[in-house]
């Protein structure tokens, strides 16, 4: 039985170029919660129409509450609220088989990339056992340390050749070309939720025959290096038991595998404060 778990962000979703349209309250957010969900919609029936029987979709953008649940194809569940114990990939622990990240963003600093960033703005860089990740390399690591295949990724050029670099045999959908940090050419929504579809169902069928997927490992132990924006974010982390500070804004940390590095690193964000 072949059971997927879609992550959901927002930032790379079809159409959206600024951060209002990613922002509760904001008039322009209530339009693109509706275009996130229904990417989220075309993945679910991709993975399905290629065989998948179960879904289950995180929420992970923000607080987790961004999907229509009224909207989103009814064969799937919803994770969503925050923090929930995995963040943007609740249920990756419960026995699927691969995982799927839609709407997702390049790391921070990559040039012409919609809304790059790692997790958060205060974060300039954030490495394991010494790579430069940002979220396709965190959350693909995390979904390995449970033996799960990231096996498709939608979001813009960048993200999609961040995850095309990092993880062989990835399937991508790039729904829209950045020109800068919060500009893009987008594909219209029906030529944009139809590549997802493709992608999704090529990713499924491709774990169907067992075509060189293999889970993206970070192995034991992991160093985590975070480098914060300011010195007072990283004075702040210096306070958790075992971190060791590297200079004004970098820290390091050493866990025992990478669901620890995963969970440190994000009490680190919450941590280092504003
Ligand atoms: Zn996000």
């Amino acid at each position: 039985m072949i059971r997927i778990l879609i992550s959901a962000d927002m930032e790379g979703v079809s159409g959206l170029v600024n951060w209002d349209q990613t922002t509760p309250g904001h008039p322009e957010y209530e339009r693109f919660r509706r275009i996130m969900t229904a990417d989220v919609n075309a993945a679910i029936k991709g993975a399905i129409q290629a065989g998948a029987e179960d879904v289950v979709v995180s929420d992970g953008h923000n607080q987790a509450n961004n999907i229509l649940i009224e909207e989103l194809d009814s064969r799937a569940r919803l994770n969503q609220g925050y923090p929930s114990p995995l963040g943007m990939l609740q249920g990756v622990d419960g026995g699927v088989t691969a995982a799927m990240l839609v709407g997702y963003h390049a790391r921070a600093g990559t040039a012409s990339a919609m809304l790059d960033h790692t997790w958060a703005s205060k974060v300039m860089n954030l490495w394991l056992n010494g790579k430069v990740v940002g979220e396709i390399g965190l959350n693909s690591a995390v979904c390995g340390n449970f033996n799960v295949p990231v096996i498709m990724v939608s979001g813009d050029q960048a993200a999609a050749s961040e995850a095309v670099d990092l993880i062989p045999n990835v399937e991508v959908a790039a729904v829209k070309v950045a020109r800068g940090r919060s500009a893009a050419e987008c594909l219209p929504l029906e030529t944009a939720h139809q590549k997802i579809r493709e992608a999704a169902a090529r990713a499924v069928s491709r774990l169907r025959i067992d075509a060189g997927i293999q889970p993206f490992r970070v192995e034991p132990p992991v160093m985590v290096n975070v480098e914060f924006h300011t010195s007072i974010m990283a004075d702040r982390v210096s306070l958790i038991p075992g971190v060791d500070r590297l200079d004004g804004r970098r820290i390091q940390y050493m866990a025992e595998n990478m669901l620890l590095a995963y969970k440190f690193f994000r009490s680190a964000v919450i941590v280092a404060g504003d």
